[in-house]
């Protein structure tokens, strides 16, 4: 390719992994804010994200936090997690799952991905349990993680994680809008977070949600979140407080993110379907897809598999093509217990989120993609995997 053509093709607007997508309905919500001068970490447009995101998840109460990690930090804390203890978590993730039973003093037990959701594997969790009890460890919480959108075997996981009563806190922060057998994701757990993170499926730019049906727990979320200050006149403290809750301006944004979770629901699942109707029959391409009827994902983003052997290319040497057509595609997540510093964890493992991680790539999936940015991809898709 001459130099030319390349510089052509870089002043092509950059496409993005998955970007913010405004519906222009949150201005609204901003300017009542700064009309009514609620512009604090409480207020109106707090209270009202809250109600419309417990309805929409069909759970009885959501707190508003500042981030996603901040709500799995404070599940923690509910829960019990101290020094020592131990929490369980899915390997394949964004390390905002663990980190927070980091800060507690806690350590993560990494349990790998089955091959149909690429979530959990119930069978490897029960061994992970039965061998964490022999060895006389404090099992304080299971997070399964809901990736790419994709639902985890809920039903195998929750049956298990009674059989030893321990608390399951499900990480729905990729997931919203999301259903296992027509249950939305995030009314799994005792306790689930989602993220409104700049690239998650709606966005406040920044910030997160603490979900459960026990009001004690989200009443609790809310005190820790605002400085764990007790009911007294003066300012008096029994606790470590935390400074985590969500501003009213932008739980602004939120609202006017919720009025449109539906087709943006509709929008990520149409980029998938559109990928898979022109890549699905090439040899050596597999895509993350619903196992069958009972799971309904939101395709946050679109995921792949490329075979080496098969396409005679790579993930890394698709990536590096979009780039230099000045499209953004990323590796999928880097299992937790490959990360240099939870090298020390102990992990229970099949090698399924190696392979994964291997041979994976996480395609542009945002909401906001037109049809000539999406058949941009696939012409620059289509004609590294032909050059074989
Ligand atoms: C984004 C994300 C988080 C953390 O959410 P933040 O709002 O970015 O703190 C946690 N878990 C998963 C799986 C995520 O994708």
């Amino acid at each position: 390719m001459t130099d030319k053509e390349l510089k052509t093709e870089k002043s092509d607007k950059r496409i993005y992994l998955s970007s913010p997508h405004m519906s222009g309905g949150e201005i609204k919500y901003i300017e009542e804010a700064f009309e009514q001068n609620w512009i604090a970490p409480l207020g109106p447009n707090v209270d009202e994200f809250e109600k419309t995101v417990a309805a929409y998840c069909g759970v009885k109460d959501a707190a508003a936090l500042s981030s996603g990690t901040a709500a799995i930090h404070l599940a923690l804390i509910i829960l019990g997690v101290k020094p020592g203890d131990e929490v369980i978590a899915s390997s394949f993730t964004f390390s905002g799952t663990v980190n927070p039973v980091a800060y507690l003093g806690a350590t993560p037990v990494f349990v790998d991905s089955e091959e149909e959701t690429w979530n959990m594997d119930p069978n490897l969790l029960e061994k992970a349990i039965k061998e964490r009890i022999r060895k006389g460890k404090q099992v304080k919480a299971i997070i399964p993680v809901h990736l790419y959108g994709m639902p985890a075997k809920m039903e195998e996981i929750l049956s298990i994680a009674g059989k030893y009563d321990i608390p399951v806190v499900e990480d729905a922060a990729e997931a919203l809008g999301s259903r296992f057998l027509e249950k939305p994701a995030g009314s799994f757990g005792r306790i689930a977070v989602l993220s409104f993170n700049g690239n998650k499926i709606l966005s406040t730019s920044g910030g997160g949600m603490l979900l459960s049906d026990e009001r004690e727990i989200t009443e609790r979320a809310r005190f820790l979140a605002t400085q764990a200050r007790d009911r007294a006149s003066w300012y008096q403290h029994s606790q470590i407080g935390y400074n985590y809750r969500m501003s009213n301006i932008l739980a602004g944004v939120g609202r006017g993110q919720m009025e449109v979770i539906d087709e943006r629901v509709r929008q990520r699942r149409e980029n998938h379907f559109y990928y898979r109707e022109q890549l699905e029959q090439v040899d050596g391409i597999t895509f993350l897809k619903e196992p069958n009827d009972a799971y309904f994902s939101n395709h946050w983003l679109t995921t792949i598999l490329i075979d080496p052997e098969k396409t005679g290319t790579s993930n890394r040497l698709l990536m590096e093509e979009m780039e230099r057509h000045n499209i953004e595609a990323r590796y999928l997540w880097n299992p937790m217990h490959l990360q240099p510093v939870f090298s020390h964890s102990p992990a229970y493992l099949n090698g399924t989120s190696e392979r994964l991680f291997q041979q994976g790539l996480c395609l542009p999936s945002g909401s906001n993609m037109t049809d000539s940015d999406r058949a941009r991809v696939m012409d620059v898709l289509q004609r590294t995997l032909n050059k074989r």
